[in-house]
C-alpha cells in the first residue's frame, strides 16, 4: 500500500474532531464528558457507543471495538488505513500526493493508475458512441423503451460499445497507452497472430465501479444476436469480481441511513429500482453470491432482503453467510416475484410503491423461504414425501438459535405433515444433541480468551500509566527499561511507538499513538489498556506503577538469567563461562536489591 507522510496523517487528524466524524454517521447525544450513541458495528437496544472527544477516541462497550478517527473511518468505509486518510484528506481539501514505500509498490501503483486512466477513457469513449452515434440512438432507444431515463442512463454511466473490431483499441493506441496493459485490464484481446482487438463488441456497456466510485471494470450485454449474453471484465489488479457489489458506492449512503440493503441480480434490476425511488439496492457480479460480498455489508444494516428468481432463489438462500447476518442480529428476508417477471419490469410496470407494497413487504423470513423450497420437492400427499420434507426440514429449524422462533415452525410443519407436535420436538431434540455441529455451527463466538502470562498483565498496566501521563516514560528510562524489554509482539510495537514519540519531544496521546497503526486489533487492544478502569486514582496508579515497573525489570532479569544457565551447558571456554556465571550472580542480586526496594510491600515475582 502506498506511503503516506507522517505530517499529512498528523494534519489530517488535527484537522477532524471525530465527534464531529462521527457524528456524520450516527446521531450522538452528549452524556458527561462524552457522547453516546447506537453502536454502527452491531445492533443494540440501548446506546453503549461512546465517543470521547478529550482522548478523540471511540469506545463500544456492546461488541469491544474502539480506535481513533482513522480506524472509525476505515470500518464505516470498509476500507485500508490510507484510503481512509485519503477519504478524511479529500473532506479537508488537503491534499495527498502518495509515495509509494517500495519498488515493487511503486510499479503496482503505477499500473493501477494507468489502468484507472484507461477505464475513464474507455467509460467515456462507450458513453459517448451511445449518445453521439446513429446506432447507439437505437439503444437508446431501447434503453427507453425498458424505462430507463435519461438521467439514469447518465447517472449509471451506461454505454455502448458499437461493432468496431478496434474502436476502443485504437482509442488506446492514439493516446499512447501500453495495449498489453489494456490485456491485462481486460480492456483489449490479443489473438494468436499478436494482433490487437476490442475485449467488448457490440454490447451494451455497464461501468463497474470500485467502493469509492471509480470504474474499474465493466458488464457487457449483448446487443442483438451473439454469445455469451452478458460478458465481465475479467479479474485484474482493478477488478476481483467476488468483492465487488455493483453499484455499492451508490446504494452505500442509503443502505446506512435505511439500515437496510436489496439484493437483485441483474444490473438493469438496480438501476430501474434506484430510479424508483428503492436506492439501497446492490447487485452481485452474476448470480454468484459471496460471503465476501456479504462481508461489505455486515455491520451496516438491520435487513437484508433477496430479491431473486424462484429458480436461483433456493441456492442463495441456503448461503452460509446469510445465516453469519441472521445471527449477528440482522433480520434476512427473501422476496419473490410473480412467475415471468424480474424487478426492473415489475417496478417500471407498477411503480416503487407497489414494488414495496406487494414485493418488499410480502418477503418471508429466510427460515420460512427454506422451508417453503424444501415443501416445494415433496409430494405431501404421500407417506414418504412427508418423511422426506421432515427429514430436510429439521436441519433448517436445528439451526434457529431462539427457542420461540423454532417452535413456531414446528407448530407449522406439524400441522402440514400431521405429526404431534410432541414427536416431532422430541426427534428434534435428538437432532441437536446428537449432531452438535448442526444445531450450534451458526453461533458466532466470541474466540475464548488466551491464557496471559505474568508478563503480559505487568506490560499491560505499565502501558495503562503511560497512557495517563507520560511522565512514567521517564520513570521506565531511568530504570533502563527500553522498548526491547516488553515482549516481542504487539506490545513491544506499541512500546517502540511510547519511546520514539518520547524521544522526539512528541505529547503521548492516545490519538497520536492510534495513528501510528493501522491494523483494527492492535486499536482494540490500546483502547483497552487507556480505558483500564482499575487506575483511576492517582495514589493507586503511583503504587501500581512502582510495583509493575519493579517486575518487569526482575521478570527480564529472570529471563536473562535463565537463558544464561541454558546457554552454559554449550559453552566450552572457560572465560566465557566465568563471565556467565558472573552476570547470572549479579543478575540473581540485583533481582534480591529490587526487591527489597519495594519497602515490604507485597511483591512476588
Ligand atoms: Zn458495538
Amino acid at each position: 500500500m502506498a506511503y503516506i507522510p507522517d505530517e499529512v496523517i498528523e494534519e489530517v487528524r488535527n484537522r477532524f474532531d471525530i465527534v464531529e466524524v462521527v457524528s456524520s454517521y450516527i446521531d450522538l447525544k452528549k452524556a458527561g464528558k462524552n457522547f453516546v450513541g447506537f453502536c454502527p458495528f452491531h445492533s443494540e437496544k440501548s446506546p453503549s457507543f461512546t465517543v470521547s472527544p478529550e482522548k478523540q477516541i471511540f469506545y463500544c462497550f456492546g461488541c469491544q471495538t474502539g480506535g481513533n478517527l482513522f480506524s472509525f473511518v476505515m470500518q464505516m468505509e470498509d476500507c485500508s488505513f490510507p484510503d481512509a486518510v485519503r477519504f478524511l484528506a479529500q473532506r479537508s481539501g488537503i491534499t495527498i500526493d502518495p509515495v509509494p514505500s517500495t519498488p515493487a509498490e511503486k510499479k503496482e501503483l503505477q499500473i493501477r493508475e494507468v489502468l484507472g486512466e484507461m477505464h475513464s477513457l474507455a467509460q467515456k469513449y462507450f458513453q459517448n458512441i451511445l449518445w453521439k452515434t446513429p446506432r447507439g440512438k437505437e439503444v437508446l432507444d431501447y434503453l427507453s423503451k425498458r424505462g430507463l431515463t435519461k438521467q439514469s442512463v447518465t447517472d449509471f454511466q451506461v454505454g455502448y460499445t458499437g461493432n468496431n473490431r478496434e474502436g476502443l483499441t485504437g482509442e488506446l493506441r492514439r493516446k499512447g497507452f501500453d495495449l498489453e496493459l489494456a490485456v491485462k485490464g481486460g480492456l483489449v484481446g490479443k489473438n494468436s497472430l499478436g494482433r490487437y482487438y476490442d475485449y467488448f463488441r457490440e454490447r451494451l456497456i455497464f461501468p463497474i465501479w470500485d467502493s469509492q466510485g471509480r470504474v474499474a471494470a465493466f458488464g457487457g450485454r449483448i446487443w442483438g444476436q451473439g454469445e455469451p449474453k452478458y460478458l465481465n471484465s475479467p479479474e485484474s489488479p482493478l477488478f476481483n469480481k467476488s468483492r465487488t457489489l455493483y453499484a455499492f458506492h451508490l446504494a452505500l449512503p442509503h443502505i446506512r441511513r435505511e439500515k437496510k440493503a436489496l439484493l437483485v441480480e441483474g444490473y438493469m434490476d438496480v438501476i430501474l429500482l434506484h430510479q424508483h425511488g428503492i436506492k439501497e439496492t446492490v447487485a452481485p457480479m452474476g448470480t454468484a453470491l459471496t460471503e465476501k460480498q456479504l462481508s461489505l455489508l455486515r455491520g451496516r444494516l438491520n435487513k437484508v432482503v433477496l430479491v431473486f428468481d424462484a429458480d436461483t432463489g433456493g441456492e442463495i438462500a441456503a448461503l452460509r453467510g446469510l445465516e453469519l447476518l441472521k445471527n449477528e442480529g440482522c433480520m434476512v428476508e427473501v422476496a419473490q416475484l410473480p412467475q415471468g417477471w424480474d424487478p426492473a419490469d415489475f417496478v417500471k410496470e407498477h411503480g416503487g410503491k407497489v414494488f414495496h407494497q406487494e414485493i418488499l413487504q410480502q418477503a418471508r423470513s429466510l427460515v420460512d423461504y427454506r422451508l417453503f423450497t424444501i415443501k416445494k420437492r415433496h409430494d405431501l400427499k404421500k407417506e414418504e414425501g412427508r418423511v422426506n420434507y421432515w427429514k430436510e426440514a429439521r436441519k433448517v429449524l436445528g439451526e434457529i438459535q431462539e427457542t420461540l422462533e423454532r417452535e413456531e415452525y414446528l407448530k407449522k410443519i406439524a400441522g402440514e405433515i400431521d405429526v404431534s407436535l410432541e414427536v416431532l420436538r422430541g426427534d428434534l431434540e435428538n437432532i441437536i444433541r446428537s449432531f452438535p455441529a448442526v444445531g450450534k455451527k451458526a453461533v458466532v463466538k466470541e474466540a475464548a480468551p488466551k491464557s496471559v502470562s505474568l508478563k503480559e498483565l505487568v506490560e499491560r498496566e505499565l502501558f495503562t500509566c503511560i497512557f495517563k501521563s507520560s511522565r512514567y516514560l521517564k520513570e521506565l528510562k531511568k530504570l533502563n527499561i527500553n522498548a526491547d524489554s516488553f515482549l516481542e509482539g504487539p506490545h513491544r510495537e506499541i512500546a517502540r511507538v511510547l519511546y520514539e514519540m518520547d524521544q522526539q519531544g512528541k505529547e503521548i496521546n492516545t490519538a497520536a499513538v492510534l495513528s501510528y497503526f493501522s491494523e483494527q486489533e492492535m486499536h482494540k487492544l490500546i483502547i483497552k489498556m487507556v480505558l483500564a478502569e482499575n487506575l483511576n486514582e492517582e495514589d493507586k496508579m503511583e503504587k501500581i506503577f512502582r510495583d509493575c515497573a519493579r517486575k518487569i525489570k526482575t521478570l527480564c532479569w529472570t529471563d536473562e538469567r535463565e537463558r544464561l544457565i541454558k546457554s552454559l551447558q554449550n559453552t566450552v571456554n572457560r572465560e566465557e563461562i566465568s563471565a556467565k556465571l558472573q552476570r547470572i550472580r549479579d543478575l540473581k542480586k540485583w533481582e534480591e536489591e529490587l526487591y527489597h526496594s519495594g519497602e515490604g510491600e507485597d511483591f512476588d515475582v
